[in-house]
């Protein structure tokens, strides 16, 4: 391509609101351009770009005999009031009528529309098993749409489904689709970890992210120092630690105004781990919502995901002190005894433990002297807390350490989530009808634009990976006016293009530093400077990635 007959509309100034270096500099270089929050148009730099990223994972998915179709992005409700979603999904799920007072969604996933597809169309054993993807756009109307393309509204997804005749075989599939996925990754150039994932409200305990390793991440991982052990912190165990719990005095204790656990444990000279903490949150369901309390050690932190999937709620929220207040709750003084008449969960770390320290329900009053087994006699307990740095690690005792990660891939054992509601069945080698069991795969395909530029990127701007940079060299002469350099380049142009090299040549009338510039921003991996060494013979070779010269 010559740049002169090209569309690069590079510029000086950063978009307002930016913070990370992949919104910045792909804005910056001309590869996207913001249309409404979260929707982003793509231009020719960010299209090529965009493509080769997903040549990448169709190549690998169709090595391991993934088939490629394309699902409508208009979606009929009615499909997601069948599997129970339509609710569930919440606000990020964009509902809408059309003429006919028809109601649709804007796809955010597609799990329904793929099992419809396969539904009566795969009726035997003999037709599994089945792995369908589409790359595809996805709506989500996200709560904070931001960072560019890491966080958009519309934006590109690789989604794959597969159909299984049991268990067994889905997770044969499962295990491939890691593999796969992790030469997906390598091919892109990427530095990441896969880590165990919460699997949200489904269960089970089959889910797993890939994490590009990357400080502006939005996800916090958990890894060992010593083993391979990896989580998300969503999903993330620790080795219990040793408590040994001391019998200082049973019932109550007068703290006048000690509502913190900090406060309590200066003014008892106790360990924060000798206290029960309480943290109050609503629960939102489809239909109403609920105060749940949630019990962990005072030296611990609730686990937001944890607590939510343990009371099974799409959401969680925070509730005010008047709102506990109006319930017959005393903030600052909630304990476990005595409270069989509200809905609590107790963090599993708990159980067995004895001599704790928790509020009395009455205003100034705290309970020595507590078991948890005495707040009744079918206590729910679940794992509820946030795993923090040096915690043991669950499989080898070494510290835990955290690490940011951008979730660029999710793989997923679905079980029959979908096809059991949806009535998605295949007769088995006895001629019963069950329904498929199956997984699903994600990628975020242009999440990975911005993620591969958050780790490839310098102050200058982007340095792209071979495997994916719109081009692999620039031509750049240094004197237009030179007849002898632009012939030359325009030689250069054709032999490299003939080779099969991908070549932008910089032939635009603009000085030289100008033209480096745009070539620093860009970040294509290569750069022919052909200058005044022309004469002795010689051009000279510039690496992107540390700007050494050859
Ligand atoms: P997140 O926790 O980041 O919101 P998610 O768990 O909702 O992601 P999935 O439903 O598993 O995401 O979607 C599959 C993949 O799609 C994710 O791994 C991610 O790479 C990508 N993705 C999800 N939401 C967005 C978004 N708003 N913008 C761009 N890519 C996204
Ligand atoms: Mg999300």
């Amino acid at each position: 391509m010559r740049y002169s007959r090209a569309f690069i509309p590079t510029t000086k100034e950063s978009p307002k609101e930016a913070t990370l270096a992949s919104h910045i500099f792909l804005t910056r270089a001309g590869f996207i351009s913001q249309v409404a929050a979260g929707i982003y148009n793509l231009l020719p730099l960010g299209k090529i770009v965009l493509e080769k990223i997903s040549r990448i994972v169709r190549e690998e998915l169709d090595r391991v005999g993934c088939i490629e179709v394309q699902l409508g992005f208009v979606t009929p409700a009615q499909m997601w009031r069948d599997s129970q979603r339509y609710e569930k999904y919440g606000k990020e799920l964009l509902r809408f009528n059309d003429r006919k007072e028809q109601e649709f969604v804007l796809g955010p996933t597609h799990e329904e529309m793929m099992v419809e597809l396969v539904k009566n169309r795969v009726t035997s054993y003999k037709q599994l098993p089945l792995n369908l993807y589409q790359i595809n756009l996805k709506f989500r109307d996200e709560a904070r749409p931001r960072f560019g393309l890491m966080r958009g509204r519309e934006f590109m997804m690789k989604d794959g489904y597969s159909f299984h005749a049991d268990y067994e075989d889905m997770l044969r599939e499962f295990h491939l689709m890691e593999a796969t996925y992790r030469r997906i990754f390598e091919r892109l150039g990427l530095k990441f970890k896969i880590v165990d994932a919460d699997s949200g409200a489904i269960g089970g305990s089959g889910s797993k992210e890939f994490m590009v390793l990357a400080e502006s991440g939005e996800d916090t991982i958990v890894l060992c120092s010593q083993c391979d052990y990896a989580a998300n912190l969503e999903a993330a165990k620790r080795r219990k630690p040793e408590r040994c719990d001391l019998l200082h005095t049973t019932g109550e204790i007068h703290t006048p105004g000690l509502t913190t656990i900090e406060e309590l444990s200066k003014f008892l000279n106790r360990p924060k781990s000798d206290f029960i903490k309480a943290v109050a949150k609503r629960a939102i369901y489809d239909e109403g919502s609920e105060i749940v309390l949630f019990f962990i050690s005072g030296s611990d932190e609730l686990e937001e995901t944890k607590a939510k999937n343990s009371v099974n709620a799409n959401d969680l929220v925070d509730v005010s002190s008047d709102e506990l207040s109006q319930m017959g709750l005393v903030p600052g003084f909630i304990g476990p005894i005595g409270l069989d008449w509200v809905r609590f969960v107790v963090d599993e770390e708990l159980k067995g433990r004895f001599g704790m320290v928790g509020g009395a329900n009455k205003v100034d009053y705290h309970l020595d002297g507590i078991a948890i087994e005495a707040a009744g006699d079918d206590i729910v307990f679940a794992d509820l807390i946030a795993v923090q740095p040096g915690d043991a690690c669950p499989c080898c005792g070494a510290p835990l350490e955290y690490s940011k990660g951008i979730e660029v891939g999710h793989i997923f054992q679905l079980g029959e989530r979908y096809s059991a509601p949806l009535e998605a069945k295949f007769l088995d080698q006895h001629g019963k009808a069950r329904p498929f069991v199956m997984g699903t795969y994600g990628i975020g395909v242009s999440r990975l634009m911005a993620a591969i530029i958050e780790q490839c990127h310098d102050e200058r701007g982007c340095q792209w990976p071979l495997s994916v940079a719109p081009y692999h060299v620039a031509i750049i002469v240094s004197n237009i006016k030179d007849e002898a350099q632009q012939a030359y380049a325009a030689d250069l142009y054709s032999a490299l293009k003939e080779s099969g090299i991908e070549v932008l040549w910089d032939d635009r009338d603009e000085r030289f530093g100008v033209k480096m510039a745009d070539f620093e921003l860009i970040g294509i991996p290569y750069g022919i400077i052909v200058g005044k060494n022309l004469a002795e013979g010689s051009v000279e070779l510039l690496r992107r990635s540390d700007l050494s010269k050859e």
